[in-house]
């Protein structure tokens, strides 16, 4: 299986890039934040949990999205690979994903690393927000979601160095350039 993660800061175009992964290599995409939104609609108890930590930018607690994930990747049995767009997001998550995933005989096979600047997320994000209909693209969750981004997500960049997966990608330029660089690094692991 090619099991690809793809990671970076809210807005550093993991959707976007993950669309056109999906469709050059047949991955399954497996999005927490698409997830949770899908139960905040239909009014589940996960949904009204989660609704007032996103709301706050903040990070829904691990065991709720590792539960989730566990689920969700078991109807994904049998494909060819996983695109896991948002997840993980913390240190115990990716501890939980290497475990779920070496039970079921695979593992990730690499880390893809976003990096955009700061000011041009805060922009895209803003942009983003008047078409998402998205209740956390507003500039006071933007603010909190990139802390949280920066305090409990990005230190999970050296897991994945010290597993050999981790790939920085210049996130700046166009969506083609950018998934040019993407395309690279995957063909070198695939
Ligand atoms: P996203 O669509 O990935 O930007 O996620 C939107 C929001 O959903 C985040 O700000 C978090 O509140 C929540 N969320 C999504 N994925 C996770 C995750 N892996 N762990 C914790 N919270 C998450």
């Amino acid at each position: 299986m090619l099991n690809v993660v793809i990671f970076g800061a809210p807005g550093s175009g993991k959707g976007t890039q993950s669309e056109l992964i999906i469709k050059e290599y047949g991955l399954d995409h497996i999005s927490t934040g698409d997830v949770l939104r899908s139960e905040m609609k239909n009014e589940t108890e996960l949904g009204k949990i989660a609704k007032d930590y996103i709301e706050k930018g903040q990070l829904v607690p691990d065991e709720l999205i590792v539960n989730m994930l566990a689920k969700v990747l078991d109807s994904k049995a049998n494909s060819k690979g996983v695109i896991f767009d948002g997840f993980p997001r913390t240190i115990p998550q990716a501890e939980a994903l290497k475990k779920m995933l070496n039970e079921r005989g695979t593992d990730v096979s690499i880390m893809l690393n976003l990096q955009v600047d700061e000011d041009e997320l805060i922009k895209r994000l803003l942009e983003r927000g008047k078409v998402s209909g998205r209740s956390d693209d507003n500039l006071e969750t933007i603010k909190s979601r990139l802390e949280v981004y920066h305090k409990q997500t990005a230190p999970l960049a050296d897991f994945y160095v010290k597993e050999g997966k981790h790939v920085a990608i210049k996130g700046m330029g166009t969506i083609e350039e950018i998934f040019g660089r993407i395309k690279e690094a995957i063909n070198a692991v695939k």
